[in-house]
């Protein structure tokens, strides 16, 4: 029998999808009604898009600032997306273990592998588009990026979808949100009665929790 993964204090939950298949409104959704959460916003050197707000959806920063927080170790994770740096702040997980709560990390496959391997506990789910069309027909919608962006975009989605696929501990089909957002649910609701991940202390047993 393999040996069990040691269960750390908190949940570090990495949800990956290629851009547009609905990841960070099932994300958003999940932060609302789940709450021991914590949403792990990450830095990039990308510019704000539409709507976005520092310190909400992204902490932006330039190359240089980037730099030094790879250097001082502020990353638990940090990768490069479509030519620009992202990275997922170290505090978001210590945070998350001090506290026995959860971390939401809307990060890219790369970005969940590296997590995965520092914290084998971390659980990691991948969003699916129905069909690679509805897929592009979504990127299209957002009326945010060029014909060549979105051709980019869906060039990395085919191999992001294949290494997530080939990796992730779990994954959803986003065809229906309301079905989406209950799988991805589930999902969590059942990790958190993971064995070791319960209190059973006050019990009394001779075994922890
Ligand atoms: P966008 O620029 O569309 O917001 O994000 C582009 C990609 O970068 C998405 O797949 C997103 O999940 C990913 N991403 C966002 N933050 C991080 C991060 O901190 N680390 C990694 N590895 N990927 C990230």
């Amino acid at each position: 029998m393999n040996a069990p993964t040691v269960l750390q204090p908190g949940l570090l939950l990495v949800l990956s999808a290629p851009s547009g298949a609905g990841k960070t409104t099932l994300a958003h959704r999940l932060l609302k009604e789940t709450p021991d959460a914590v949403f792990s916003i990450s830095v990039t050197t990308r510019r704000p898009r539409g709507k976005e707000r520092e310190g909400v959806d992204y902490r932006f920063v330039d190359v240089a600032t980037f730099q030094q927080k790879i250097e001082r170790g502020e990353f638990v994770e940090w990768a490069e997306v479509h030519g620009h740096f992202y990275g997922s702040p170290q505090s978001a997980v210590d945070e998350a273990r001090a506290r026995r709560g959860s971390a939401i990390f809307d990060i890219d496959v790369q970005g969940g592998q590296a997590i995965k391997r520092k914290h084998p506990d971390a659980v990691t789910i991948f969003v699916l588009p129905p069909s690679m069309e509805e897929l592009e027909r979504r990127l299209r919608d957002r009326q945010t990026d060029s014909d060549e962006t979105i051709r980019r975009r869906m060039l990395a989605a085919r191999s992001e979808m294949e290494r997530g696929i080939a990796s992730y501990d779990y994954i959803v089909v986003n065809d229906d949100f309301e079905r989406a957002y209950s799988e991805l649910r589930a999902v969590v609701v059942a990790e958190h009665c993971r064995r070791g991940r319960v209190d059973v202390s006050k019990l009394g047993l001779g075994v922890g929790g």
